[in-house]
């Protein structure tokens, strides 16, 4: 039987490598829907590519443009948050969530609340959504498969593990393009040095998110949700050749992990098979080649974005909704130019000590929340700039 997809964020990073492989094995798959931002041309394509039935464009303005790409495909053109909804939330049984950022949140919402299976790179929605996410899966049924390399290693090792036997996870961390630089020179980080990841290829918000960390931060977040752990029980460990996706350790002693080259078309395909598995063309593990592995503890000196993270989630309530709103605007500004590198966990510390927000109760109050904190940070740094 074919699978149906929808792939949310079909233009980017992740999105191409789910069309790579959904393309090598078409017998597999039927794409029903694909969205992205704002870039048209590019999403016309894919839904020709793949014969989407659907294809929704963020920015509503555009959807005219849109219809008029699609001429003669069959496929239909929806504009706005809500064709987002309606892609998420249609004919697919697999829902790829590929968007970045809080802009996510909704269109994932309503696949969890629809009952699909969703396949989660989108780890902000989680972040900021965590608790609600989980508990509206609980209620209608919904799977939650994380395409982030180390959550699905982690979901690979656990392979239904009862929860009283997991003594604590381990998330493995490459460390970034910063991982041996002074902090001084850190201080001086262009954008372009920030985004030169050294193993993954990966769209611009999440490279400086590793060059800050904050991804690391993000993903202890998202592993408190996806995996029902406390943060003491989720550890972070800095490995920089990123072959061991990550750890889990039980009770006994045991330590279980999952290995791969560093190809996220390796996790996506798990996401896209499971509970089976398919082929890949990710290159196979050369350990003799690889020849050596090796492991340090994370420096917070120099990456205070990590204690940020650790810090938001043990607060709970509204503060991982700050933490992310606040870097998703630092990131922004520095990517344009108007930030120094340090200055956008600065921004996000800042933001934390202001906050003042009662835990959210709905997804509207989150987004009321992320949007709270988005004009307070820039506002901060408009002053800031006088
Ligand atoms: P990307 O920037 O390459 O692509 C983002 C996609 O989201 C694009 O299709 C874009 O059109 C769409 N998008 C952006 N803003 C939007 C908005 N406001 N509304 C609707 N759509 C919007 O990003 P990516 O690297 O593919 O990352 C996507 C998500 O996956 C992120 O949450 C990231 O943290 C996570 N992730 C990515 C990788 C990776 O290797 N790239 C690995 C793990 C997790
Ligand atoms: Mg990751």
């Amino acid at each position: 039987m074919t699978r149906k997809l929808a792939i949310l964020g079909a233009t980017g990073s992740i999105g191409k490598s789910t069309l790579d492989l959904v393309e090598r094995s078409r017998d597999r798959f039927e794409v029903v829907a694909v969205t992205a931002a704002t870039n048209v041309a590019a999403l016309a394509d894919i839904a020709r590519r793949t014969n989407a039935k659907f294809a929704a464009v963020a920015d509503a303005s555009r959807i005219q443009e849109l219809e008029q790409a699609l001429e003669g495909t069959g496929c239909s053109a929806g504009g706005g948050e809500e064709a987002l909804i309606e892609a998420a939330a249609g004919e697919a049984d697999l829902v790829i969530a590929a968007i970045v950022g809080c802009a996510g949140l909704r269109p994932v919402m309503a696949a969890v609340e629809a009952g699909k299976t969703v396949a989660l790179a989108n780890k902000e929605a989680l972040v900021t959504a965590g608790q609600l996410m989980t508990c509206a899966a609980a209620a209608s049924g919904a799977t939650l498969l994380p395409i982030d390399s180390e959550h699905n290693a982690i979901f690979q090792s656990l392979a239904g593990s009862r929860s009283e036997d997991i003594s604590r996870i381990i998330l493995t961390a490459s460390g970034g393009p910063f991982r041996t630089a002074s902090a001084e020179l850190i201080a001086g980080a262009t954008p372009a040095q920030a985004v030169a990841h050294p193993n993954w290829s990966m769209g611009a918000k999440i490279s400086v998110d590793s060059a800050t960390m904050m991804n690391k931060g993000l993903e202890l977040i998202e592993a408190r949700y996806l995996f029902g752990l406390a943060s003491d029980r989720i550890d972070i460990l800095i490995h920089p050749q990123s072959v061991v996706h990550s750890l889990v350790e039980f009770i006994d002693g045991s330590v279980l992990a999952q290995l791969g080259s560093p190809d996220m078309r390796i996790p996506i395909a798990y996401a896209l098979a499971w509970p089976e598995r398919m082929e890949t063309p990710a290159q196979r593990l050369d350990l003799a080649a690889i020849a050596r592995l090796d492991f340090e503890a994370p420096d917070a000196g120099r990456f205070p974005a990590l204690r940020l993270a650790r810090e938001a989630l043990e607060e709970g309530g509204a503060a991982p909704i700050v933490l992310n709103a606040a870097n998703e605007v630092a990131v922004a500004s520095f990517l344009e130019g108007r930030l120094r590198f340090p200055d956008i966990a600065q921004s996000v510390e800042r933001a934390l000590e202001s906050a003042d927000f009662a835990a959210p109760a709905s997804i509207a109050d989150v987004l009321e929340i992320d949007q709270a904190v988005r004009s307070r940070v820039e506002s901060l740094m408009i002053e800031g700039c006088h």
